[in-house]
């Protein structure tokens, strides 16, 4: 793993890494392994505490994490024995054995950022625009500042500034459904429904969508029984009228990027929770209602035609964005950066980027492809016989609880 003592060579190369998250931080700290020099560039002021998303762990994570020299596999999250799904009356429609670790955003976070030196990493830097030359790329920030580096790479995410400077005509579409979510304290959970669910990913069908839960690691990444908490999601179908409903606050305000959990109109909260006690089952109904402040997002995905654009890559959700259900997105930040790093140290360096495109462009692809096959049914179905039949299929239960987050991704990604 970097070093983040060991300071590399002024006269190496200098990146510029724009967005100081999962593949920002990965870049930073498979660079400087490499004996580069980089500054990452956050447009958070704060440190980036925690996304609340559970991150389902596969291998392909502990792969890249191991690339980088870390063995995490044994304390990075609360162990899942297997996956259940119930139906609204609270029946068990169907069952299996899957061992998996639940990890969190954010502790995934603060282990990397703990690699990567303080000095080089920039909070209150938000890209505006960049310029490059044959030799080198220059960032304007918004602050005022500009740096100059021999390459910049945009790891900021699906609204990606470094992609709209580079690659204007790639879309961030809306999926045709949103997600609620919510994160609790495991103590706040009715202990009896806390029995039922601990230790397994739950599903609960809805019409139109699904609901999905587990357990992670609590503040401070404390793993003790009784100090976690537990992290849900209920994906629901919703038209671009009702999303902008949703994403209208209560002080009347539009917020399409997002909107802060304290500003959501509580007559949709509201109406979420009554929906849940109509449409969810009993013990998902308690971890709700046990839930004093959801928070909403909607559903996007968005591929991008190229990666290497001059001096400029892209990686991360800046490059691809598939849709959650893939449970890939960190795991394909980290193998996009050390890949990355790989090619751009090679001594052939032109020819490696070159590869090293073909090759993540091929995953992104396939990343995307397979999230619109997993939400198929959730968004409102394309009249055709050959898509209702596919989303009658990923409806199934057996289908829903395997092919989710899968331990093994690998398998169902048409490469
Ligand atoms: C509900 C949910 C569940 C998920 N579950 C899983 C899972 O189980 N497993 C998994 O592997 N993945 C999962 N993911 C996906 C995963 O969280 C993302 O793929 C991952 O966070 C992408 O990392 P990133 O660094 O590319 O982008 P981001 O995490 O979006 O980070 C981008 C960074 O760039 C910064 N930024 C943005 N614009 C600028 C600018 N102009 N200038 C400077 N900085 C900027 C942002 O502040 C941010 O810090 C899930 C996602 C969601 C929404």
């Amino acid at each position: 793993m970097g070093n983040e003592t060991t300071e590399p060579h002024p006269s190496a190369p200098h990146v510029l890494v724009v967005g100081g998250s999962m593949a920002g931080l990965f870049c930073g700290v498979m660079l400087r392994a490499r004996g580069w020099n980089v500054d990452i560039y956050e447009r958070a002021e704060e440190q980036l505490a925690s996304r609340g998303a559970g991150i389902a762990t596969h291998d392909e994570l502990y792969d890249a994490f191991e690339a980088a020299g870390v063995d995490l596999r044994a304390e990075m999250g609360v162990r899942s024995e297997g996956r259940i799904v119930f139906d609204a009356a609270g029946k068990v429609l169907g069952e299996c054995a899957m061992h998996q670790v639940m990890t969190s955003w954010g502790f995934v976070y603060r282990f990397l950022r703990s690699k990567f030196p303080d000095a080089h990493y920039h909070s209150g830097h938000t890209l505006e625009r960049l310029s490059q030359s044959a030799d080198g790329v220059t960032a304007h920030f918004a602050n005022g500042r500009s740096v100059r580096g021999d390459w910049l790479v945009g790891a900021d995410g699906t609204r990606s500034a470094v992609r709209q400077a580079v690659l204007p005509e790639a879309t961030v579409d809306y999926c045709g459904y949103f997600l609620w979510r919510g994160l609790i304290d495991e103590a706040a959970v009715p202990p009896e429904v806390l029995r039922q669910l601990a230790h397994r990913l739950v599903f609960s069908t809805s019409p139109r969508g699904h609901w999905l839960g587990y357990l992670v690691a609590g503040p401070g990444d404390d793993l003790r029984p009784g100090h976690r908490w537990y992290n849900w999601g209920w994906y629901r179908r919703a038209d671009a009228d009702a999303l902008r409903q949703h994403l209208t606050g209560s002080d009347g305000r539009h917020y399409p990027l997002g909107i802060p959990h304290d500003r959501l109109q509580p007559q949709l909260v509201a109406a979420m929770r009554r929906a849940a006690a109509a449409e969810l089952a009993p013990p998902v109904q308690a971890v709700i209602a046990a839930t004093p402040q959801p928070f909403f997002q909607g559903i996007y995905e968005m591929s991008s035609a190229r990666l290497v654009h001059g001096r400029v890559v892209l990686v991360g959700d800046a490059a691809f964005t598939a849709r959650p259900h893939v449970g890939l997105g960190v795991s394909k930040a980290a193998v996009d950066a050390t890949t990355l790093a790989d090619a751009l140290t090679a001594p052939q360096h032109a020819q490696a980027l070159a590869a090293w495109e073909q090759q993540r462009l091929r995953y992104g692809q396939a990343a995307v492809r397979w999230g619109r096959e997993l939400g198929s049914y959730i968004k409102a179905p394309a009249d055709t016989p050959e898509y209702r039949a596919k989303a009658e299929h990923y409806a199934r239960p057996d289908v829903l609880m395997t092919v989710t987050a899968a331990s093994e991704p690998s398998r169902y990604l048409e490469l």
